[in-house]
């Protein structure tokens, strides 16, 4: 987008306020400067030169979670995703990108040195310690994974950080795609999606990463790209909108169910609805049509679902005390149910509930959705 249109995207917000109460900033702080609104008339006349793209504006935009629950309800549909990605970059143009962001983004375009750092990690917890998250067994992925019988074709985004701490969901995912009878390829040139990029405001970054999956996922022609973490989903169906797709859409929709044996669950998970999820990839209640595969299994929405959890990509480095308010919110909720598990259908949510439930001292089971089915499935590690 350039500078004209993004005049003419802010243009189009009439300042209604209707978005206000829905942005979780802007219920923390109650300043106009936090909410929807206010960060496109301040970014409306940054791009018209008439405010300086300063500290202070750079303040306000940074404390947007860019989650997006503005713009699933503005009646005018203003594309606040896209003002926010530019505000980002414009701000690039005067200010340096802070230290731990340009450390981030540099290890994001390195995803082997990323999984090594997971094998590091998961070894140094075999060893007692305590600190960062838990990780799963990493897998050395195979170009596919034919199924026996032919339902279709899918190819699998891998996820930098999901591929480094978090290999059992995508085993996961292979295993029950396979046993409906579909056929997985896993480009292994693929690599970081490049949304912590567009969230740091590097666009030159940005559009790198995103050429490379483009080009490593065209081998496959039309075939479904699924995703199993919410936040890559939704910046991979910007650059490739009509073949990116959450696993929990594919899955709810997908055909080979009549062959599939899944055992019953006695149990109750509550579900956490990612605001990629919900509001950028317009899949709300996917993960419960999944879930509901699994016999006797009680599925309960996380009460709240419509506000971040404040784990939104890079913000958890950048804006340490908002994330954890919001968090603070989602322990609450889930302390006022009794259940055994916690799912969420992104590593970044998972990633920053778990880091919050630890300090609180709660164990508490956290974990993808297509990880609870292909349980049930009969999946026990091997793919
Ligand atoms: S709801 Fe839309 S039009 Fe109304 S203030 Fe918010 S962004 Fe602007
Ligand atoms: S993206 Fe989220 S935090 Fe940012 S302005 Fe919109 S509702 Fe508020």
């Amino acid at each position: 987008m350039d500078k004209t249109a993004l005049i003419a995207e802010t243009g189009r917000c009439v300042a209604c306020g209707l978005c206000l109460p829905h942005c979780p900033t802007y219920r923390k702080t109650q300043s106009e400067a936090d909410s929807p609104r206010g960060r496109i008339l301040m970014t409306q006349a940054v791009a018209q030169g008439v405010l300086p793209a300063n500290e202070r504006y750079a303040e306000h935009m940074d404390l947007c979670l860019t989650c997006r629950a503005c713009e699933s309800v503005c009646p005018n549909q203003v594309n606040y995703g896209k003002v926010a990605d530019e505000a980002r970059a414009m701000i690039r143009g005067t200010q340096p990108m802070p230290r731990m962001l340009r450390l981030a983004t540099w290890l994001f375009e390195r995803p082997r040195l990323m999984r090594f750092g997971g094998g590091l990690l998961r070894l140094a917890h075999k060893f007692g310690l305590k600190h960062g998250p838990q990780v799963s067994q990493q897998y050395r992925w195979q170009d596919s994974y034919p199924a026996e019988s032919a339902q279709g074709e899918v190819a699998l985004f891998l996820g930098c950080v999901t591929n480094a701490i978090d290999a059992e969901t995508l085993a996961s995912a292979i295993y029950v795609l396979n046993r409906l009878g579909y056929t997985v390829h896993v480009p292994s040139s693929q690599g970081c999606c490049g949304g912590l990029h567009r969230q740091a405001g590097d666009r030159t970054g940005a559009e790198a990463l995103e050429a490379n999956n483009q080009a490593a996922f065209s081998r496959y022609g039309d075939l479904p790209i699924l995703s199993v973490a919410s936040g890559c989903g939704a910046r991979l169906a910007e650059y490739l909108p009509k073949r990116a797709q959450d696993i929990n859409v594919f899955l709810s929709q997908a055909q080979g169910w009549d062959r599939a044996k899944v055992q019953p669950l006695p149990a109750k998970v509550v579900v956490q609805e990612p605001c990629t999820l919900r509001n950028a990839l317009d899949a709300k209640g996917s993960q419960q049509v999944v879930l509901k595969r699994i016999p006797s299994l009680e599925v309960v929405a996380l009460p709240g679902n419509a506000q971040c959890c404040g784990g939104a990509g890079s913000y958890v480095l950048t804006q340490p005390e908002m994330a954890n308010r919001l968090r603070d919110d989602k322990i609450i909720a889930y302390q006022t149910i009794e259940s055994d598990y916690l799912v969420t259908a992104n590593i970044g949510c998972a990633m920053h509930l778990a880091s919050g439930f630890n300090r609180a001292g709660e164990a508490v089971q956290i974990m993808h959705p297509v990880v609870l089915l292909a349980r049930q499935m009969g999946f026990t590690g091997e793919i």
